[in-house]
């Protein structure tokens, strides 16, 4: 049996940026966020239960979801984040199994970046997780940075997730983000190495 390793932690904490790294490393990495957006294109299993729902209102123009209107309607209310959560859940993970069995065939070791890794009860298919961990403060700017938003919008979207302070008590090990990406990177090669320097305390 190969080895699984799950990658998690906060929007805007630095996931992608630690699996942009193992990728250049030669690594196989599923996106559960990279997954979402193919099911949530035209004909995909989530784009039809989502106008299902939300009806023809979340469609653009072109055919496509409007992407930042479904957001809002989901964030805003408290029966659409629990709807959501079930039924798009449910989906994600079974095509997520799908994806981990078919590399579990070729791969000694493979990664899953899952932002919702303890939050959808995920941790039981790993045989290590990784917490990419940045402090409230560093993870609004750089998430108000990236995605252009109000203090308050990402508030919101941060409000949906555990704060990482509480998945720290989960993960196998931390990766502290707060400083450069430089220094985010070296404490991946201390684990791929086999290190323990940052196992959490
Ligand atoms: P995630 O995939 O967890 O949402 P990203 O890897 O996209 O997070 O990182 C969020 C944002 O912060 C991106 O704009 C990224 O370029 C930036 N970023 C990530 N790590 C650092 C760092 N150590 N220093 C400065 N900016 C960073």
């Amino acid at each position: 049996m190969g080895k699984i390793i799950g990658i998690t932690g906060g929007i805007a904490s630095g996931k992608s940026t630690v699996t942009e790294f193992l990728r250049q490393k030669g690594f196989q990495v599923v996106d559960a966020d990279a997954l979402v957006h193919q099911l949530q294109k035209p004909g995909g299993r989530l784009f039809q239960i989502l106008v299902e729902h939300f009806g023809e209102k979340v469609l653009l123009e072109d055919g496509e979801l409007d992407r930042p209107l479904l957001a809002s309607l989901i964030f805003s209310n408290s029966d659409e984040r629990e709807w959501s959560k079930q039924t798009q859940g449910q989906i994600i993970r079974e095509e997520l199994m799908v994806l981990r069995d078919k590399l579990a065939q070729t791969e000694d070791l493979f990664f899953m970046d899952i932002p919702l890794l303890f939050e959808q009860d995920y941790a039981s298919w790993f045989d290590e997780t990784w917490l990419v961990y940045v402090s409230p403060d560093v993870q609004i700017e750089r998430l108000m940075n990236r995605d252009q938003l109000s203090k308050e919008s990402a508030k919101t979207r941060l409000a949906s997730q555990w704060p990482l302070e509480e998945k720290k008590k989960f993960a196998t090990y931390i990766l502290d983000n707060n400083g450069s990406r430089e220094q985010l990177l070296s404490q991946v090669v201390t684990l791929l190495e086999g290190g323990d320097a940052h196992a959490r305390d």
